[in-house]
């Protein structure tokens, strides 16, 4: 509603997830989608953030996405200022790593639920590196039975190939919609 006319609403996004499974790569396709994907990009250290206007089915909205360290020890005193005026959070494993989709349930949603505003947020599985599916170590009734226990919905992307990333972030935005 209130994207129609006027500035496009700012939506906090926040990535959250383990060390190497793409979150980076993900908003660097989204932000530059032409920029191949650079298989020498160094784990993220801090916080950084990325903005980006998306046209979306209900409108445009400017979406200032916040990449994450997947280093515990970073991200255990960093997340309350990851978490503040956030509108959504994408959760995201890497599709051939188990421990990545184990660290979401023993780790992540964890520390998303410890914080104040957990309820108000919008939630977002990706599982990531889907151009890899002869490696798959995840496998899809799993997800769909954390997708049941957590109440969120699931979609694959390949950071790689492009497959679902703006997908991925749109659909995030439309849950933020759905629950305004
Ligand atoms: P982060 O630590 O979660 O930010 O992960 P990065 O974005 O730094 O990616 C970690 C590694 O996985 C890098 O070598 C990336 O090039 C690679 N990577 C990321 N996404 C994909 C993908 O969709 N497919 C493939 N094959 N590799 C990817
Ligand atoms: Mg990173």
């Amino acid at each position: 509603t209130s994207a129609s006319g006027g500035k496009p609403p700012l939506y906090k996004i926040v990535m959250l997830g383990d060390s190497g499974v793409g979150k980076t790569s993900l908003v660097a396709r989204l932000t530059n989608p032409d920029r191949p994907l650079n298989h020498d990009i160094s784990a993220t250290m801090g916080i950084e953030f990325d903005t980006q206007m998306l046209d979306t089915p209900q409108g445009k909205v400017k979406a200032q996405i916040w990449d994450t360290a997947g280093q515990e020890r970073f991200a255990r005193v960093l997340l309350p200022t990851y978490f503040r005026k956030a509108k959504g959070v994408i959760l995201v494993f890497d599709i051939t790593n188990v421990k990545s989709f184990e660290s979401l349930s023993e780790r992540w949603m964890a520390q998303l639920n410890d914080h104040a505003s957990a309820d108000d947020l919008a939630k977002l599985l990706v599982g990531n590196k889907s151009d890899l599916e002869s490696s798959r170590e995840v496998n899809k009734e799993k997800v769909e039975q954390f997708c049941q226990e957590y109440g969120m919905e699931f979609l694959e992307t390949s950071a790689k190939s492009g497959e679902n990333v703006l997908q991925a972030f749109e659909k995030l935005i439309a849950i933020v919609h759905d629950r305004a």
